[in-house]
């Protein structure tokens, strides 16, 4: 074996030592593009293929500046960057990283923590503590639930449900520790016919497929028949997991929480609920009856990236048996030494070990918005679409396929001069992405083609709408002169 000379070392070394220059190349950057966000055409409208080009430079041989690397990444990236932090932009329900948010995870990069044990980052862990602690009091959760923090809604369902899985197995006499899922008595579990992608993806990881999954009758708003639910569930024996929505896609409708709790506890299922954005209703007086009844779920998913803009990626996962969250979570090595007592250790309440410190960034969020911050934009938000509505009232043929009782427009078109057009709402789309003035995105929802808006960037306002509304009626106008 040869050992490198000890001035190879030296300098290769001086690599990881701090640059200021290049920590100030990515400070102007991103303040440079923060403020140009409100100008800035929101959607990129870059050539893949030149984006592509951009970053397939050759991996170089030798070390370089880390300041010009940083320039370098900034010029690469620029033109493929989508403006979903700024306010035109209503396309997915995607939030806008708070400036707070973004300058404490700054931090967290910059301090290099790993937030999986007590003892790898008391700070990290201290910080999940309080941010816990702040965010149950908002939905209004018992202070006792196990508390994780997740890369977003998907991961946090997961972890919830993982929880679920093993407890109804548990009760139903199998340790899931000891004999896996094969062989496991069949678990069924209920969720609305129109229930998100990411709770699919998070069952199948869990080794659930097809034939475990029964799927209860959405109404016309999406949400979950109760009727129906107690109908199906009346044939089921065994364990069972039923799944709520806090928040629908499209319409931003609440399954009527209290009813399927009362058919929950006569069943003895475990309740989920994902509440990704939709939770946060709970967080505002005037939206709380929404969700009326959601307080009696087992565990809730919900995302920090939307509506409370924290920075990308996080999302909370929330289990009211602690106890189960952990035993679902745990990881255990004999060199992870036991925190001391009481304190948390991250990682027993989401899925990895090692991972970023989200806390800091949650936790700067909070603290920036306050209890007032938070609530003034949620309603605010709400208010946004309800204008919208109100904008689009008189314009012939649009159609709002839902009631707007939250952030969430589903609006689809209809022409007497061609009748039976699928097409409508993808033509208008595209009229206005080519216009890039504001962002939109589609949908196709009881079985028509839809124009899906989502109000939830933080800065957001009723100008911005009256843009998005102006937009809608020129770009609608457009596409009825030419049928
Ligand atoms: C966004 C969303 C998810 C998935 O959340 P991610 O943060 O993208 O993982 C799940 N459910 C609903 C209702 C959502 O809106």
């Amino acid at each position: 074996m040869t050992v490198a000379p000890a001035r190879q070392w030296i300098s290769s070394m001086s690599q990881f030592s701090p640059d200021r220059a290049a920590f100030d190349a990515a400070y102007g950057a991103a303040i440079d593009y923060r403020q140009s966000l409100g100008q800035r055409p929101p959607r990129a409208a870059v050539d893949p293929a030149a984006l592509k080009a951009a970053f397939s430079t050759p991996l170089p041989d030798r070390p370089r500046p880390a300041r010009q690397v940083i320039d370098d990444l900034v010029s690469a990236a620029s033109a493929g960057l989508m403006a979903n932090s700024g306010p035109n932009f209503f396309g997915w329900v995607m939030g806008a990283s708070h400036p707070a948010g973004v300058a404490a995870d700054w931090l967290t990069a910059a301090w290099g923590q790993n937030a999986g044990i007590y003892q790898t980052s008391p700070a990290a862990a201290a910080a999940e503590d309080a941010v816990a602690r702040w965010l149950l009091d908002l939905f209004g959760l018992p202070r006792d639930c196990g508390f994780g923090l997740t890369t977003g809604a998907t991961m946090a369902g997961f972890t919830c449900l993982t929880a679920a899985r093993n407890t109804v197995l548990a009760r139903a006499g199998w340790d899931i520790e000891e004999r896996g899922v094969f062989g496991a008595p069949p678990i069924t579990v209920l969720l609305g016919a129109e229930a998100h992608s990411t709770i699919f993806a998070a069952l199948r990881y869990l080794g659930f497929g097809e034939d475990n999954i029964l799927r209860v009758t959405a109404d016309d708003e999406g949400r979950m028949v109760a009727d129906d639910l107690k109908a199906k569930l009346a044939r089921c024996e065994g364990p069972t997991i039923i799944i709520a929505q806090a928040g629908h896609i499209n319409s931003g409708a609440f399954d009527p929480f209290t009813e399927i709790a009362d058919i929950a506890a006569a069943h003895g299922a475990w309740l989920h609920v994902d509440g990704a954005f939709g939770l946060w209703a709970r967080a505002v007086e005037r939206l709380r009856p929404l969700a009326d009844g959601v307080e009696r779920a087992d565990s809730w998913s919900v995302d920090g990236h939307k509506w409370l803009q924290a920075p990308y990626d996080t999302g909370f996962a929330i289990v009211r048996d602690a106890d189960a969250h952990r035993r679902a979570m745990r990881i255990a090595a004999s060199y992870l030494g036991a925190s001391p007592d009481g304190e948390r250790d991250p990682s027993s309440y989401a899925p990895e070990l090692s991972r970023r410190a989200r806390g800091f960034g949650v936790w700067a969020v909070m603290q920036a918005l306050g209890r007032e911050g938070i609530t003034e934009m949620i309603e605010r938000h709400c208010a946004c679409a309800q204008h919208l509505k109100a904008r689009l009232a008189d314009e012939p043929g649009v159609e709002f396929l839902n009631q707007v009782v939250l952030n969430q427009a589903a609006i689809a078109f209809r022409s007497h001069a061609a009748p039976g057009h699928e097409t409508l709402a993808d033509k208008v789309i595209e009229q206005i992405q080519k216009r890039n003035r504001c962002f939109v995105a589609g949908a196709e929802w009881k079985g028509r083609k839809i124009l899906r808006i989502s109000i939830i960037s933080a800065d957001t306002d009723i100008e911005h709408v009256d843009l998005l509304a102006d937009e809608i009626i020129a770009a609608w106008r457009a596409v009825r002169s030419e049928l």
